[in-house]
């Protein structure tokens, strides 16, 4: 279904069967929190637009299938950016909401939902809330990393970031195993308002999690005319051709992906300051190859997520020792630190690591992976709903304490659980 107004939003909430109801975005989850099969899904992305803008404030309002590209390509040109965004830029304010998403800066900034000025919520009982943080705390944090479950996000105002550039001054170093990235952000991290360590998962021995660290923040209006930059807000993009005529079928095995990690690292350049790069490049590489994800072929991908706390960080080493050991051929994974959470019931972020990768689906790795889950949850830390899908229910409540306190406001907000997703069943939230 397509709503475009409230009314058609209530009537296909009326509409409604058994199966349930659930607003998607533009399914740039991994796993299954934005299907809901037999049931039906609203598409959000159906009303984009953006509503209000208020420069003096800094303050956007937007419909929530209003993606982060429109945001940009609106704002970056009248010097603002999204306080947060993740890797990819095709994601709408609805989806940013309900997974509380974080980006490189998640150190200084915390997550989206840190920046959401207030939202309009339908409940499940057909009621429009306004919602704001500090008007209605309890429905703002469930709904906020709620994936969908509260009700249907309908628009927005977040706090937006002012820039003088649209360009970012990167500092990169490359560093050659595991324990040296790990200290380099220890030291460093606090500096950056970015920063991103890619991890090559092969490299084994010796070389194990060799990484290239890019650390950055907006250049300043006056460095970037210095450089000869002739608008300084500009915001471009550029596009790659897609998989199938960049990568031959069948050319993606484990040493073909040796063999870019290697070309990857060397390329790198040991140390460098400084160096100015556009949004596109610093923050959504992937977003210059559209359909990426076909480059895993038939058998498909799976991405795996956690967080761990700073005192888990040997859970770090382990992971990657383990996923390495096991000869997994992944391209590379992302480490970041991550400051404190909010106070969303199921929220992601907490205090600590959080490494990402995307993992071809081989036999055996469903066992790998259960594996790696208990360790990650023995330490204090979670898989990030938003990625998942395969996790066990059974560990909900110990990687998400406050699943109890979630599930009473959701009652209250929708006590005949209308809002349903794939997610929500296999995971036993509702
Ligand atoms: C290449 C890539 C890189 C990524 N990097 C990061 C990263 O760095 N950090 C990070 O946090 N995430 C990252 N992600 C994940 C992504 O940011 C989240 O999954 C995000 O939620 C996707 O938004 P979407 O609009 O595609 O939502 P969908 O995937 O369509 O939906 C996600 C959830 O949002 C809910 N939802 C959508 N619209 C509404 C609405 N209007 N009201 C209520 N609920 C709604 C859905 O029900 C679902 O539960 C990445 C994904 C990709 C593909």
């Amino acid at each position: 279904m397509a709503p475009r107004s409230d009314d058609e939003f209530e009537a296909a909430l009326e509409r409604s069967d058994d199966r349930g109801l659930l607003a998607r975005g533009l399914g740039r989850s991994y796993g299954d929190c934005a299907q809901n099969a037999g049931g039906t899904v609203i598409d959000g992305p159906a009303s984009a637009a953006i509503t209000d803008i208020d420069l003096e404030a800094g303050l956007v309002t937007a419909t929530a299938g209003t993606s982060l590209d429109t945001l940009m390509r609106t704002m970056v040109p009248l010097g603002f950016f999204v306080p947060v965004t993740p890797g990819t830029r095709m994601v709408t304010i609805g989806g940013a909401i309900a997974a509380d998403i974080h980006g490189k800066n998640h150190h200084h900034a915390g997550s989206w939902c840190n920046h959401v000025v207030s939202m309009r919520l339908l409940d499940g009982t057909g009621t429009i809330h306004e919602v704001t943080p500090g008007g209605d705390p309890e429905v703002f944090w469930a709904t906020a990393g709620g994936m969908g479950l509260t009700g249907a996000v309908l628009d927005a105002t977040i706090a937006m970031k002012p820039i003088e550039s649209s360009l970012l001054s990167v500092d990169t170093d490359r560093a050659p195993d595991l324990d040296s990235v790990m200290a380099l952000m220890v030291d460093g991290d606090d500096d950056y308002d970015y920063s991103v360590a890619w991890i090559d998962l092969i490299a084994g021995g010796s070389s194990m999690g060799r990484s290239v660290l890019d650390r950055g923040r907006f250049a300043t209006r006056d460095e970037v005319v210095a450089a000869g930059v002739a608008d300084p807000l500009e915001f471009s993009t550029s596009q790659l051709p897609s998989p199938p005529d960049l990568v031959p079928s069948g050319l993606l095995n484990k040493a073909s992906i040796m063999a870019f990690n290697e070309l990857w690292f060397r390329k790198a350049p040991s140390s460098r300051v400084g160096n100015l790069q556009s949004i596109e490049k610093f923050f959504h590489p992937l977003d210059m190859m559209s359909d990426w994800n076909r480059i895993y072929g038939k058998r498909g991908f799976l991405q795996w997520q956690f967080v761990v706390p700073d005192e888990a960080h040997e859970v770090v080493r382990r992971s990657v020792e383990r996923l390495s050991g096991e000869g997994i051929s992944s391209f590379l994974a992302v480490l970041k630190r991550m400051g404190p959470g909010n106070d969303g019931h199921l929220s992601f972020p907490i205090k600590g690591w959080t490494l990402a990768l995307d993992i071809p689906v081989t036999a055996g790795l469903d066992v790998l992976l259960d594996e790696l889950d208990e360790m990650v949850v023995a330490a204090g830390g979670r898989i990030y709903l938003a990625k998942d899908s395969r996790v066990s229910a059974e560990l909900m409540p110990a990687m998400y304490p406050r699943l109890d306190e979630w599930r009473e406001v959701r009652a209250k907000l929708d006590p005949q659980g209308r809002f349903r997703s794939d997610l929500g069943r296999r995971l036993g939230l509702l």
